[in-house]
């Protein structure tokens, strides 16, 4: 079977790398390569940057009724291969079709409807002084934004950042991650498709030391929106700090479920098990340390490890499967590296140890069984760093004070989930949690107005509606006196 030759897309052109060098793209669900992408370098990023630097003069001074209907239409475009983008998520990434069907793609096309409408009904700050002057605020686009996306939402965070940045009038240029490459070129032909003037979105393929760097390095590129771990925003912070750079930075989690003994425990117990192990527990706002009140820790236990036993792994295809494939091989080592950690400090594997039944085509896949700790003391790594996979912590706590001292102690503070009936324990807690987010009684629930990034080492900035438009455009305040 011939590989798919995923291309970069540069000035509205597909072209190979200046090299010709590729990297191989593989479908975890069989472990089996499919695709190759361009392995570009300092040499391509220079190209697409002169691309979008020759398209910013004219794009930032179209209209915002003209940009918010390219906007509509790529989202269009979306809407028309929803099948083909979410079959092809679901086979570059291992996760379930029926998420990629769900999620995914209705996720991206409303990222480009949400900006589309905003930008046409964004307010303009004004100040009236004294009696004296009127200073109104002017958001101006910057110039090339570079756009750094990692492989657990492909085309759903690539587009959260595309959609904004190109609203607000900046020209991008993007590096997606190399695992998870495909259905950024297939947005690529959409956004041509959608008559895009050519340079607006530039899309480039490699490997991040290489065409992630060199686009951090690029003196003509002066804002960074990156999402992804939280060693690399370190690195790319401190790449990017001596050229003072705007850069925002969504980061990794390791978050908390604060389950009390009021909460609605049907309801904790179901969306707990989503929190833990949806997209194979790739996402960063999954859950993965679970603290539950002592008085109901026994009955919530037994009734989590059942419920997650009945979970079925495999085929990513088939509907009834709620976990498919890890990202990569090396990921699935590292997952795994984890629970064997887990062992050597005393931890109990309550459930995960089971063997997947796989047919013979998913054999060489990249599965796990979602697996259940208990017995960690909290400052063991597995319950302190970030695993992003199908792995959860349970742990019991006795007050209000202990549970808030437990999820509070990690180097991240990306979001949590609270589990009460308690609306003063709501606001106590929602103050003193050091959290972007705080989900009561729920869980992802995303209002893509609502500001949203993390605390400590889960990164710097918000992002979503206004939050992110101010990023991608810079104010001039106009002071006018009377
Ligand atoms: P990663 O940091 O390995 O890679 C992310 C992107 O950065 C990729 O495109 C990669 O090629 C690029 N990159 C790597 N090194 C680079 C460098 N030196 N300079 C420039 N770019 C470079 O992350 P990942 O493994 O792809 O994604 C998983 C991580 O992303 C997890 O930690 C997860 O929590 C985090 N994440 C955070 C959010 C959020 O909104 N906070 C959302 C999704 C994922």
């Amino acid at each position: 079977m011939s590989l798919i030759e995923i291309q970069n897309f540069i000035g509205g052109e597909f072209r190979p790398a200046h090299s010709r060098k590729v990297l191989e793209n593989t479908d975890p669900s069989t472990g089996l390569v499919y695709s190759t992408l361009p392995r570009s370098d300092a040499a391509d990023i220079d190209v697409a940057v002169e691309s979008a630097r020759k398209a910013f003069p004219v794009w930032s001074k179209t209209s915002p009724e003209e940009r918010s209907r390219f906007l509509h239409a790529i989202a269009d475009g979306i809407d028309r291969q929803q099948a083909t983008l979410a079959a092809a998520e679901s086979r570059d990434q291992g996760k379930p079709l029926w998420l990629t069907e769900s999620l995914d793609i209705p996720r991206a096309s409303t990222n480009f409807r949400l900006f589309a409408n905003q930008i046409l009904f964004t307010p303009v700050e004004s100040n009236e002084f004294s009696n004296k002057a009127i200073n109104l605020v002017l958001r101006k686009p910057i110039g090339v934004a570079g756009l750094i996306s990692p492989w657990n939402l492909p085309l759903y965070l690539l587009s959260w950042k595309i959609a904004p940045a190109i609203a607000a009038g900046n020209t991008v240029v993007c590096k997606p991650s190399e695992i998870t490459p495909f259905t950024a070129s297939l947005l690529c032909s959409i956004i041509k498709e959608a008559g895009l003037p050519p340079g607006v979105v530039n899309m480039v393929y490699g490997l991040g030391a290489e065409a992630g760097e060199a686009l951090v390095k690029h003196p003509q590129v002066p804002l960074i929106s990156f999402t992804g771990g939280t060693a690399t925003g370190q690195r790319l912070n401190a790449v990017a700090a001596p050229l003072l750079k705007k850069v925002s930075l969504e980061l990794g989690g390791k978050n908390a479920n604060l389950i009390f003994a009021d909460a609605d425990f049907e309801e904790a117990v179901k969306t707990t098990l989503r929190s833990s192990f949806l997209n194979q527990g790739e996402i960063c706002l999954c859950g993965s340390r679970i603290f539950v009140e002592k008085s109901i820790y026994p009955r919530f236990l037994a009734r989590f490890i059942e419920e997650t036993k009945k979970l079925k792994v495999g085929d990513p295809t088939l509907k009834d499967h709620f976990l498919g494939a890890l990202a990569s091989a090396a990921h699935l080592q590292k997952v795994k590296s984890y629970v064997e950690l887990a062992e050597q400090d005393g931890g109990r594997i309550e459930t995960g140890k089971e063997e997947i039944k796989l047919d013979p085509k998913h054999q060489g896949g990249y599965f796990m069984r979602p697996t259940i700790i208990t017995g960690l003391p909290p400052q063991s790594r597995v319950m302190q760093e970030e695993i992003f996979g199908p792995v959860v912590t349970v742990t019991p706590f006795e007050s209000e004070e202990e549970a808030l001292a437990l999820a509070n102690d990690v180097p991240y503070g990306l979001s949590a989930s609270l589990w009460t009936q308690d609306i003063k324990r709501v606001h106590r807690i929602g103050q003193d949690l050091q959290v972007g987010t705080l989900w009561v009684n729920s869980w992802m629930i995303r209002d893509l107005r609502a500001p949203f990034g993390g605390m400590k080492k889960s990164g710097i900035g918000r992002e979503g509606g206004l939050h992110s438009l101010e990023f991608f455009t810079e104010a001039t305040n106009l002071c006018i006196k009377y």
